[in-house]
């Protein structure tokens, strides 16, 4: 050889054919063929393949490898056309079996096979250059004289970093006897090949194209390496069997680059299928909780059915378009209507108009968030009418606010609607009534017989009918007093009997509220003298549109418990003032009778207003009380439509206030007297 035994070829290969969308089977196969053929002819044409220098590697360039260069005979041109055509096919063939795989560690190890089958080599080895400099042999096919290198891990010094930045752009080193001065190679790499009994040697870069819109030398990360071994002697590598290294090579750039995309297609699809996994049980999930909850829906409502419906008694959810969203059998039972035909209908629509203009200001009530409960008459399906009780208890929604009590959006909850409890009171009312006509008609028949009693008893404490012992006159004395409270009695019920039966009208007329202070204050001044009590009247002249005897019945009533509930030398004081707009209660006068006697315990003042309750028991004959004044005077005003409480401090004395409402205008009285 009269070059050198080592040829380097600096190919400038395209790197960016390793790019996949550059290479289709048969383009690559055609490709090298032509390539192949064209490189041949052109150098029968020339004695001598150019030497340029290398600019990458600049040792001392070597003679090109020894090339079978076919004479300028057309018959030998023929043979050697036919050479190369085999060659390609060969070359194609192979590439063909790379190709059908597509799991890297199958391919990288046709092509050791193939090339070792090809070149007929004594090793050939796919080398990994990994990340920190180091490498490993990954694939071989060795044969088995000699020895395999698979799997050995090679430290950074065999190839450094200034030869893996040469092999990735393009270098092909092919060396045909390693010991060889012109061989270029370092003395530790002789030591190094030695070791491994190889004597000639050519190695071509495995790159990969990462980025195709960089300069291609940018662009190219070596991988690897594809290395063929002599050992039982030095060889000359020729132009095919560079080309066919440097080929494959380019197929498994080509392949690597396949595989990491069908990598990153694998991850993409797994997550994919994973999050799809997820939200196909989410999805499952939450089909199953509403089939769960709605079954849970049905049966509750079916439960809730099953007892309202057993129970003697109205029960519905009204809405705040005030329609049934819920009633039981009751309903339909009442109102002879289908019982699915009441959802969804209005009051009015249910009740009738003039039923449902008594109901309309309790709805109003209860869907402003106050419970009610009141007293209706309604006609039922077979004609007849019913007294019932009806209460609504208002229904808010479950906001998130309103489970924490304490939050401040908890007292802006929002009505949902109310639900409304209407049961039958007849049966209660006729027994009140029944009570009522006895009381009435026991308290009439004695009321005669005591009157005649209570005379006779005054005359003969007038001595007339003849002079008493002492302990006479203090048996007459007692007699009378208790003759006096039961005349009292009688006289209450019967009055409280006539005002809640409707048997007496209130007689209603213009009177001014001073009047009505200064009657009852007259009236009473016996009285208080008697028990040492000073009354105080603070009369002022407001216009009234109410009965007058009844309004001082009902202040006569209050004075005359003030005086008896006072220690001696105290006030007790009786005023009247004007409400104004911004009060509960507007265009209202307001009453007050206010004493400094033992004061009444909390807990007492709305029962003492009840039939003959008393703070206590004892006081009825202490004070000489029926235990009715009360229930008399609540009844008065609220026939007048105001309102009657008690306001105390026990040990400090009590207030008893009541409002009436002023004077109205015409149509405002007649409207009252309708409601009245
Ligand atoms: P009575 O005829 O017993 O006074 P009332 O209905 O007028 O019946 O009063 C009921 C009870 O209320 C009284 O028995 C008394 O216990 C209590 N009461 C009423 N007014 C006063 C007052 N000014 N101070 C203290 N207790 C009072």
């Amino acid at each position: 050889m009269a070059q050198s035994d080592a040829v380097i070829v600096h190919a400038k290969r395209k790197l960016s054919q390793t790019s996949l969308k550059q290479y289709p089977l048969s383009h690559t196969v055609r490709h090298t063929t032509i390539t192949l053929l064209t490189r041949k002819l052109a150098l029968s044409n020339s004695a001598e393949r150019s030497t340029t220098p290398d600019p990458i590697n600049p040792k001392p360039s070597h003679p090109p490898a020894r090339r079978s260069v076919p004479k300028a005979g057309s018959r030998e041109l023929l043979e050697e056309l036919q050479r190369q055509y085999q060659r390609a096919k060969l070359f194609s063939e192979v590439t063909l079996k790379i190709r059908q795989s597509l799991n890297l560690k199958e391919i990288l190890q046709t092509t050791v096979v193939e090339v070792q089958r090809i070149l007929d080599t004594d090793r050939v080895l796919i080398y990994r250059v990994l990340p920190d400099g180091t490498g490993q042999p990954i694939s071989e096919a060795v044969l088995p004289d000699y020895q395999a290198i698979l799997g050995m891990r090679f430290p950074e010094e065999v190839f450094p970093t200034e030869y893996q930045t040469l092999y990735a752009a393009g270098r092909v080193q092919a060396i045909a006897d390693v010991y060889a001065p012109q061989s270029g190679l370092a003395e530790c790499l002789v030591e190094f090949v030695e070791q491994f009994g190889i004597k000639a040697k050519l190695i071509v870069p495995i790159v990969f194209n990462l980025d195709t819109e960089l300069p291609a030398n940018h662009q190219n990360h070596l991988w690897g390496l594809l290395i063929a071994h002599q050992c039982r002697g030095p060889r000359q590598w020729d132009e095919f069997e560079l080309e066919l290294m440097q080929q494959l090579a380019d197929q498994i750039g080509i392949a690597i680059a396949q595989g990491e995309l069908l990598e990153n297609l694998e991850t993409i699809v797994a997550t994919r299928t994973i999050e799809l996994q997820q939200a196909n049980a989410n999805l499952k999930q939450e089909i199953a909780d509403r089939i769960a909850a709605e079954t849970a829906r049905r049966r509750n409502e079916e439960q809730l059915r099953l007892i309202t419906n057993a129970l003697p008694v109205l029960i519905a959810y009204i809405n705040t378009k005030q329609r049934y969203q819920f009633n039981n059998q009751a309903y339909a039972d009442w109102l002879g209507q289908d019982l699915a035909s009441i959802s969804d209908k209005h009051l009015k629509q249910v009740w009738g108009k003039t039923c449902y203009s008594r109901m309309q200001p309790w709805v109003t009530k209860a869907l402003a968030g106050e419970t009610v409960t009141y007293e209706n008459e309604i006609q039922l399906a077979d004609g007849s009418t019913r007294s019932v009780d009806i209460t609504y208890i208002p229904h808010y929604a479950t906001t998130p606010a309103a489970k924490h009590p304490r939050s401040k959006k908890n007292k802006r909850r929002k009505i949902q609607g109310f639900f409304a409890l209407t049961s039958d009171i007849s049966d209660r009312k006729a027994i009140e009534r029944m009570k009522d006509e006895f009381i009435s008609v026991v308290s009439h028949e004695l009321r005669t017989p005591l009157t005649s009693i209570h005379s006779a008893l005054k005359i003969l404490a007038t001595g007339r009918l003849g002079d008493l012992s002492n302990d006479g006159k203090q048996m007459l004395g007692i007699a009378d007093e208790n003759t006096d409270r039961l005349v009292r009695l009688v006289n209450n019920v019967l009055d409280l009997q006539r005002i809640e039966s409707g048997a007496v009208t209130m007689d209603r007329q213009i009177c001014d509220a001073a009047d009505l202070l200064v009657k009852a204050t007259e009236a009473m001044q016996a009285m208080a003298q008697q028990h040492h009590i000073t009354l105080a009247d603070q009369p002022m002249s407001m216009p009234l549109w109410v009965d007058p005897d009844y309004i001082v019945q009902a202040l006569t009533n209050l004075l005359s418990n003030a005086i008896k509930f006072s220690p001696p030398e105290t006030i007790v004081t009786l005023s009247a003032k004007r409400l104004n707009a911004t009060s509960n209660r507007p265009n209202s006068v307001q009453f007050q009778v206010q004493d400094h006697g033992p004061g009444i315990p909390q807990t007492k003042l709305e029962s003492i207003f009840e039939r003959f309750h008393q703070v206590d028991s004892s006081d009825a004959r202490k004070k000489g009380g029926t235990g009715l004044g009360l229930t008399i005077c609540r009844t008065i005003i609220e026939q007048h439509n105001g309102h009657i409480w008690a306001e105390s401090t026990e040990g400090q004395g009590s207030t008893f206030i009541f409002t009436l409402p002023l004077l109205q205008p015409p149509a405002t009285h007649a409207e009252d007297d309708h409601e009245s």
